[in-house]
């Protein structure tokens, strides 16, 4: 019995070292993040995603150029969401810079509100540029007709710990709406360490997904994969 208890201390202290535990409720939920790890501090810093967008400030935001070719290679449930694995070759160009699209993943509920508003889900697509800074372009998915590229996604949903494989890989791009109208914030990552720097791009326009598809994701993930809003404090939000 000793013996086992040991073991277990160990086990339960390398994989604290390796990645500390965090959750979406309870004792490691989002109010406690910044307190579970000395990494994890950025979570109480002052500019924190996901936010309520409002009072934004209309101002002179350029387009930004989005060239995805179909590239998702693989989908992983890391207990936390469903992230989808990018290959490498497709960007967003923002601030003059190329950021590669790395990887896209889902919450649910939505995480950013706009004006108050919540939405069903949201997706993340994640990208990085050759200095480690990240851009994120999210796009709010609201109930109705049935997503064709969530339902090639959604065919084969890994269980915990499993990732699936695509053969026909599947392109990004067709999870995004037709019109490119954004809000930008400085903002966090919204999962531990929170880190910030972040550049935030959120569409205006919604895509659509049926009842059933946001269904099978919420049931999947088993619970809500949303952090809370955090406080805008002085940052300000503009839109295009
Ligand atoms: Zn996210």
């Amino acid at each position: 019995m000793k013996t086992f208890i040991a073991v277990c201390g160990l086990a339960l202290s390398f994989s604290a070292l390796a990645s500390p535990h965090w959750e979406y409720s309870g004792e490691a939920g989002p109010e406690h993040w910044a307190e579970l790890a000395p990494e994890f501090a950025a979570c109480h810093a002052q500019n924190q995603s996901p936010v309520n967008l409002t009072g934004t400030v209309k101002s002179d935001l350029k387009p930004f150029h989005i060239t995805y070719a179909a590239g998702a290679e693989n989908m992983v449930n890391n207990g936390h969401t469903l992230q989808v694995n990018y290959a490498p070759g497709s960007k967003i160009d923002v601030d003059g810079m190329p950021f590669e699209l790395k990887q896209f993943h889902f919450h649910t509920p939505g995480e950013n509100q706009i004006e108050g508003k919540s939405f069903p889900m949201e997706i993340h697509f994640v990208h990085a540029n050759s200095k480690g800074e990240l851009t994120v372009l999210a796009v709010m998915v609201k109930e109705g007709k049935a997503n064709p590229t969530l339902a090639k996604l959604w065919k084969e949903m890994p269980k915990t710990g499993e990732t699936v494989t695509y053969d026909q890989k599947i392109n990004a791009k067709d999870l995004l709406p037709a019109n490119l109208h954004y809000y930008r914030f400085s903002g966090s990552l919204t999962t531990p360490p929170c880190t910030e720097g972040v550049r935030w791009l959120v569409l205006k326009n919604q895509i659509t997904a049926s009842h059933e598809q946001i269904q099978a994701f919420t049931t999947l993930m088993g619970h809500p994969n949303n952090r809370p809003v955090q406080p805008i404090n002085a940052r300000e939000v503009l839109k295009d």
